[in-house]
């Protein structure tokens, strides 16, 4: 079994270097589907929600076919990750590979790196250091937020699904908040002095996103059980003991 999670997946870092995102996830996907038909193996691709770019159908069903700018800053992951599925379906078609596509939507949790600059761990952050918390645009926009252990079962289950299973099949927690909500709770959470500000929203940032999760209920059997609170409570107790080591250690004061 081959699981395909490689490329980075926060604005920030895949628009870095996009013409690298974008040989990694072509590329990528073309060297590891050689390898699974090498070796027989069946392949599991880490799509995205992105697929659906700023999506006209909400919530996003996988029948979907996306609403993407083909050249903007974001196009290099989008675009990419597209192309990557259709490398999938056609080693599938034209070489009877057994595929498992996976269109994750926006994942967080423990572990997440301090300056992944993704929208969860930016908030906890700022919270936790008494910081601003910086709200992109008016903050009107939504996202649909996944708690890791969560999005894991749900990509073992498919793969240990029928082979008959390829998906593409979302994975994602339906619980939509705007980002100022979001901004909000976690401020609650944490207990914060931070006061929330708003800065330029950035090139194409989609308006709305949320699963549509039938296919995952009735052919996995799955559906998210860590609410957003909770998830969020986790990462936060994360980050607080990370940010009080590192003071500790003279790494990452304030
Ligand atoms: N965002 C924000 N403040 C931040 C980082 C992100 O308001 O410090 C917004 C961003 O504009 C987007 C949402 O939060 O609307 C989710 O952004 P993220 O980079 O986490 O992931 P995306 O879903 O856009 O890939």
């Amino acid at each position: 079994m081959i699981y395909n999670l490689a490329c980075p997946a926060s604005p920030v870092h895949y628009q870095h270097d996009p013409v690298q995102t974008t040989k990694t996830s072509v590329h990528g996907a073309i060297n590891m589907l050689g390898l699974a038909k090498r070796l027989g193996a069946k392949i599991l691709q880490a799509s995205t929600s992105e697929v659906y770019g700023d999506p006209a159908v909400h919530p996003q069903v996988e029948e979907y076919w996306g609403n993407v700018n083909p050249i903007g800053p974001r196009s290099c992951y989008d675009e990419g990750k597209r192309c990557a599925e259709t490398l999938f379906f056609d080693y599938h078609r034209q070489h009877q590979l057994r595929i498992k596509v996976v269109r994750i939507f926006n994942t967080y949790g423990p572990r997440m790196h301090p300056n992944d600059g993704r929208v969860v761990s930016n908030f906890i952050l700022q919270a936790l250091r008494g910081d601003e918390i910086t709200v992109f645009g008016d903050g009107s926009q939504t996202r649909s937020f996944c708690f890791v252990s969560d999005l894991i079962d749900g990509m073992q289950r498919m793969m240990q699904s029928a082979d008959d299973i390829t998906g593409p099949i979302n994975l994602g927690n339906p619980e939509e908040c705007t980002m100022r909500e979001l901004a909000e709770l976690i401020i609650t959470l944490v207990g914060s002095p931070s006061k929330v500000v708003t800065r330029p929203l950035p090139t194409d940032d989609p308006r709305q996103r949320r699963p549509d999760i039938s296919k995952a209920n009735s052919l996995l059997g799955w559906s998210p059980s860590v609410p957003l609170r909770e998830g969020l409570a986790k990462t936060i107790e994360y980050f607080d003991t990370l940010l009080a080591s590192q003071t500790q250690a003279g790494v990452i004061g304030r």
